[in-house]
Parts: structure tokens; sequence; C-alpha cells
């Protein structure tokens, strides 16, 4: 695969007057919903979910259809600029400088469809989470989702998917059966098995560098009631807790899908009050199951005897929410790894790190367990099969002002630098709010052929992902 001469990525970002300029030719398309530096709605326009990532596009549109995406895209590209997608901006952190760059908000487009006979949704591109979780469960189903309400879909599915159901039916990218994009040249496609299967494999696991996704399809399971929730000790029992946990994770059934987490609550009076300034140790999730096979499996934990007990028999939807996951604008910064293995003293490590007396200033540092089919290579897969590992690790504070979120981020550094003893240098990109060596996701033959797709379906560079793919050079070498 060769790419073309022209390459929107080298055109030369001079000055932000010469961004507007080129910009300005945007105006009038999505039926106005374009705004520019030094407009008045500018500000909030390219306001990120993690606020406290000051994104400057050079404009950011706001498409209310594909035929709109496809106006801006070409528009864009004729100017001399690349084109970021971007549902909500949880994951905004790692795309850098947007001088040259036309910020594409899909917000506008949030239309569901449950096909309640074939088990599959349809979403269009800013769809959430809570907007597909809902109606699915009115109809008796459920959604891989992950632990937050308000992530988008598309951003979550095109880069893998760890949720509750993990462990028993994998990653919610490759229950994703079809995706509607438009490509370099503007044009509008379909990827499923039969048609494009090639971009069908690459969009399921290799992020958002092939285009503009304007909607989803997925399978939905027929799950009504899990038996979920969460539960809690004081940071004093962290050790036994976390000992107890990495043991009780290796042999645990694929029903069960559970995290681990040190948690240090800010005193906020609209935190309630059992959780309130408190410094925690929770263990959450969710088992597929009976009471009694749920019971029985957690019975190991529950023997340590937790301050507090949620867990309970409750609707699937409600485990969109178990995790509380802050919603709505956040300023955050973070950091992640992934284990190989959590030996006795990598769980000394982890503690020295963030438990009782570390003094740390994250607001949570989290295990989420791995494993089951989230470890097996799924049948029919898309480019990221599964997650190798035991345990990923995420450690996130709140970065309200910049003296907190470079404290922030040292101590989620910190953390993460205590466990490379045991990390596969792998990194899960979804935790990744950074900017990462993406290749190192992925294997040598996954990530020169999704280099190639890449160079097939805009050969120009034209799109801006927050974990880029390359395209390949003419002598074969992959570069950004
Ligand atoms: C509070 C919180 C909880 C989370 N919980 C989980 C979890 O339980 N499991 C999990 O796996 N992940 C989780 N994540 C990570 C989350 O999946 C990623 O941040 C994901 O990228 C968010 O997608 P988004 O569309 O909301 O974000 P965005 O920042 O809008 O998008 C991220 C990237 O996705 C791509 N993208 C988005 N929309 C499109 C589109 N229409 N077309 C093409 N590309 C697109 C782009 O490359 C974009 O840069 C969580 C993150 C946060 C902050």
């Amino acid at each position: 695969m060769t790419t073309a001469s022209t390459d929107a990525t080298k055109t030369p970002a001079t000055t932000s007057t010469v961004a507007d300029a080129r910009a300005a030719t945007l105006r009038g398309l999505c039926a106005g919903a374009i705004h520019l530096p030094g407009d008045p709605g500018y500000d909030e326009a390219r306001m990120p979910w993690n606020v406290a990532v000051d994104q400057r596009p050079a404009a950011v549109a706001y498409p209310g259809n594909a035929d709109e995406v496809s106006a801006v895209v070409r528009a864009a590209a004729a100017a001399g600029l690349r084109v970021a997608p971007q549902g909500t901006g949880h994951n905004a952190g790692p795309l850098g400088d947007l001088a040259d760059v036309v910020l594409l908000r899909t917000s506008a487009m949030t239309g569901v469809t449950i096909d309640a006979e074939r088990q599959v949704a349809r979403v269009e591109a800013g769809a959430l989470w809570l907007d597909a979780v809902e109606p699915a469960a009115a109809a008796g189903l459920a959604a891989l989702h992950g632990s937050s309400p308000d992530v988008g879909i598309v951003g979550y599915s095109l880069g893998g998917g760890l949720g509750w159901y993990a462990r028993k039916l994998g990653l919610a990218t490759n229950s994703v059966t079809a995706v509607e994009l438009v490509i370099g040249d503007g044009s509008v496609v379909r990827a499923d098995e039969e048609t494009n299967p090639e971009l069908f494999w690459a969009l399921r696991g290799g992020g958002g560098s092939f285009g503009v996704v304007t909607a989803l399809e997925f399978r939905l399971y027929p799950v009504e009631t899990a038996y979920g929730g969460m539960l809690v000790w004081d940071q004093k029992d962290a050790e036994k807790v976390l000992r107890r946990w990495a043991e009780w994770s290796l042999d645990a059934p694929d029903e069960v899908t559970t995290a681990f987490r040190v948690m240090n609550i800010p005193p906020m009076p609209d935190i309630p009050e059992p959780f309130r300034g408190r410094q925690l140790v929770v263990i959450d999730g969710a088992v597929l199951g009976s009471d009694e096979e749920a019971e029985e499996v957690l019975a190991p934990l529950r023997s340590l005897e937790p301050e507090m007990d949620m867990f309970a028999r409750m609707p699937a939807a409600g485990l969109v929410r178990i995790h509380m996951d802050p919603e709505g604008p956040t300023p955050a910064t973070s950091a992640t790894t992934t284990l190989e293995s959590l030996p006795e003293d990598g769980i000394r490590s982890f503690l020295d790190a963030v438990g009782p007396g570390s003094g740390t200033s994250l607001l949570m540092a989290e295990l989420r367990q791995l494993g089951g089919a989230v470890s097996r290579p799924h049948p029919g897969a898309g480019a990221l099969p599964r997650l190798e590992g035991q345990f990923l690790v995420f450690a996130a504070a709140i970065a309200a002002t910049p003296e907190m979120e470079a404290q922030g981020y040292a101590d989620a550094l910190a953390l993460t630098e205590a466990m490379k003893p045991y990390a596969n240098g792998r990194s899960y990109l979804n935790f990744a709010e950074k900017p990462v060596d993406v290749s190192a996701s992925y294997s040598a033959d996954t990530w020169r052929r999704l280099a190639g797709i890449r160079s097939a379906v805009d050969p120009q560079g034209v799109f801006l992902a927050n974990h880029p793919v390359p395209r390949l050079y003419e002598n074969g070498r992959p570069a950004v």
C-alpha cells in the first residue's frame, strides 16, 4: 500500500490567522453550526468533557447528519485542514495542537434504534451509553457499555470497550456488527462482514483514524438483571482486601467481572454521607447468574466483612452507574498500564504508591479484572481480538487547576512506574489519556495492516485521532 503525494498533515502551520482564513471557508456548512475563533459560541463549542484539556481548533463543526459530515470533511481537506472527530471529549487529552484542525463534534447526532427481534442496536455517532442502555433494557436487552453513562458509544467501541460483561462476552468492539462512516474523500461508506470487510476489521479496535463514524450497529444480549453492586471497606483494610481480591480474581468464573479501587473521596457536600471525605477501598462489578451462584462467587470477598455490602439483584441497566463515575464536564488527569500479573511484591508496590499513608493526590487508583473472554481471542474479531494481561491499572486525579493537574499526573505516573516490573508493555488505548506509543497496543502484523487500511481510506491524512494509526510511506515504513 502506498500513499498519495499530497499530505494534509504536512501543510505548514504558519500562524493562527492563516488557519482562521482557511477555516472561514467552512462558514455556512452544518446549517450554520460552525464556530470559529472569535465567534461568540466558540468557547462553549470547543469544550471537551475533560475540561482540563484546552482545545483550540481552527473551527468547530456540529453536523446533524452524514451529508453534513461529508461536506465538512470535503471542505476541510480542500482548505488544507485536518478533521478530528469527537463525541464527548472524554479522551481529548492526546489530540495535541489543533491550530490546523477542524474539531468535528458529533453530539447533535444522537438517534438510537433498538431492533429487539434481531437483538441489534443502531446508534448515531453522538449517542452516549445511557441513550442506548435504557431503550435496550425496555426490550429486555443489554449492551456492552462501560462504567460511565456519559461516555460516547462510538469512541468507546472503536477503542475496545471494557465493561461489566467483559469477562463473559468480551470487548464491546467485537460485538459491533456494522459501521457507517465518511472516509477521506468525503464519501459515505458502510463496513460490515460483507461490505468493506478490511475496513470493518480495522474499525473494531483500531480507533478513530479511518474516518468519521456516523452510525454504529452492535449486538445486544438477553440480560434483564444481574447481581451487581459494591463492597466497601476503610482503607486500613486495603492490604488484606487487595491480596484476597488479586488471588480470587485469577480463579473467578467468566460470569463475574470486577474492579478494585483505592479511593480518596473529597469532602464535597453533594457526595452522599457514607462516602464523603473518606479514604476507602471498593470492589465493584457484576455477576451474571442466579443469586445462589453469585453469592457463592462473592463469598470469599464478603468474608472480609465489608463496611458496606451493596451487591444485590438489580435491573441490568443499573450497572451503567454502579462505578459512580463523574457525569458531566470534569477536569481530570490520569495514567494507565496493563499488568501481566500481580504477585505479592506487586501488591506491596501498588499500596506503597497509593495506599494508606502514601499521601497521594489521586482521587482513585483502580485495577480492572481482565481474563476470561477479555483475554481469549474473540472469534471473528477485528483489530483488537483481546486484551493481554491479568489486570489493568488506571489512576486518576481531579485537575481543577494547573497545579492539581501537575501533582495528579505526577502521582498517577508514580503508580504506573512502580508497577513497571509487572507490566506487559501494552496500553489499553481507551484508558490512555496522554499521547502513548500506539503501536505497542498491537502486534507488528496488526499494526502494518492497520496502517495499510488507513492509507487506503485516508490517503491525504485528513483525519486526526487521539491515538493515531499512521499511513504507510512508499518504502513501507509507517510514519504518522
Ligand atoms: C469517567 C470515564 C469512564 C470510563 N469508563 C470506561 C470503561 O468502563 N471502559 C472502557 O473501555 N473505557 C472507559 N473509558 C474510556 C473511554 O472509553 C474513552 O475515553 C473513549 O475514547 C471515550 O469515547 P468518547 O467518544 O466519549 O470520547 P472522545 O474524546 O469524544 O473520543 C475519543 C476518540 O474516539 C474517536 N471517535 C469518537 N467519535 C468518533 C467518530 N464519530 N468517528 C471517528 N472517531 C471517533 C476519535 O479518535 C476520538 O479522538 C472511560 C473514560 C472516562 C473519562
